[in-house]
């Protein structure tokens, strides 16, 4: 060993090599810095006493299958200008760590490869340790994090335990970064972010959103109705809620040789039309239902007409369509519909701003299913704040998801 292996193997600067040590089959270099080098810390004077010594040891890149350890002989100085007597600064490790930042970068650079169990067993480190090592370089990599070139924005909650546990995630439409984690649906969910981009002047050009008022008047308090977007797969979804409530409701006042005709069309219902092709027995199904209730019937037909909305060429057309949509839903006199109609006319600003962005919030549900992953390992709950951290750094991770 040399001190210049010490720098281009280990990346150790200023320090000087002293002697190896071989104990439990690990290798132990003992390293101090060159007196030449040495200086006050605070006032970097380097007319400067050694004053005895503090040994620390810490856990540094392998050799081979080997353990290695530094051991650096930090020595007490008194300088002589400013008169105090002060330990040298460990410059190779975080003040806490009790490994080196080389060591903690390639646990970095195998948990793009491998999960922290692989990497814990591969170093012969605890599962604790690694995890303490991802903690502190997200934490230092999530303080780096940028606003200012956001510009399309989904915002979506997702629900990560049984017993309606939320979290609220904004994810940047443009590259599928998530750059908003907090806890709950509520307007306090999102208004800090949204107060951070009104600070920072962000141009934010679009939100994507579903109805749910908490988000949206976030967003209204600090930007105007321009950036709103209702994502039109939530639009659907509520209004086949509705046609299954109207359902249910038709099922309970039919006549009793009519039941049958009730049982087992829901999701036929739902599902768009072109999904039911020709003349099988699923469209069979559903004719029939809806030759028996005309109310059904309308309602169905008005679900069709509003996902045709979405394939408006632009805005003006969508405009009308959704206007002629709207009476229709008004003048059907099925009161569920009417209400959801009501519903729409107050968001329909923020509904026709899809022709002029076309943005979704789809990429958001591509988020989702990789927070499933993470989630399945039920570790996340247990402390928050690294499931968290994980979440914003989803995309680099390919395989630190699982473990
Ligand atoms: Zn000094």
């Amino acid at each position: 060993m040399s001190t210049s292996i010490l720098y281009h193997g280990f990346s150790i600067r200023q320090y000087q090599y002293l002697k190896t040590d071989y104990r439990h089959g690990a290798l132990f270099f003992h390293i101090e810095k060159s007196k030449e080098r040495q200086c006050c810390s605070v006032c970097q004077s380097n007319k400067v006493i050694r004053k005895g010594r503090v040994i620390r040891t810490l856990r540094t890149l392998p050799i081979g299958n080997k353990k290695v350890f530094l051991v650096v002989h930090l020595h007490r100085l008194l300088c002589r200008k400013c008169g105090a007597l002060r330990l040298e600064p460990l410059l190779i490790s975080h003040p806490k760590a009790r490994c080196t930042r080389a060591l903690e970068q390639y646990v970095m650079d195998l948990l793009k490869a491998m999960t922290i169990e692989d990497v814990a067993k591969h170093l012969g480190m605890s599962w604790d340790t690694i995890k303490s090592i991802h903690v502190r370089a997200l934490r230092a990599k999530f303080r780096n994090r940028r606003i200012k070139h956001l510009r399309y924005l989904g915002v979506d909650e997702i629900a990560v335990r049984k017993g309606h546990r939320y979290l609220t995630i904004v994810v940047d439409l443009e590259n599928g970064q998530v750059v908003w984690v907090s806890e709950g649906r509520e307007k306090a969910s999102l208004e800090p972010f949204i107060k951070r981009l009104k600070r920072a002047r962000v141009p934010i050009k679009a939100i994507a959103m579903d109805m749910w008022p908490a988000y949206w008047g976030a967003v209204l308090k600090h930007f105007s109705h321009d950036v709103i977007v209702f994502d039109h797969y939530h639009i659907i979804s509520d209004y086949n809620r509705v046609l299954d409530v109207l359902r249910r409701q038709e099922a309970a006042s039919a006549p009793d040789e009519q039941k049958t005709v009730y049982k087992g069309v829901r999701y036929l219902l739902l599902k768009g039309a072109e999904k039911i092709s020709g003349a099988t027995r699923a469209r069979e199904r559903l004719d029939r239902l809806l030759d028996v209730n005309r109310n059904l019937n309308i309602a169905y037909i008005l679900k069709e007409e509003l996902r045709d909305l979405w394939n408006c060429k632009d805005f003006s057309k969508a405009k009308t369509h959704l206007d002629n949509w709207l009476q229709k839903a008004w003048a059907c006199g099925i009161k569920p519909v009417m209400k959801f109609a009501n519903k729409l006319a107050s968001h329909r600003c923020g509904i026709l701003n899809f022709f002029i962005h076309r943005v979704t919030t789809g990429k958001v549900e591509g988020i989702n299913n990789k927070i499933k992953v993470l989630k399945r390992k039920a570790y996340g709950f247990r402390d928050l704040e690294y499931f968290k951290l994980r979440i914003y750094f989803l995309n680099e991770a390919r395989y630190a998801l699982i473990g």
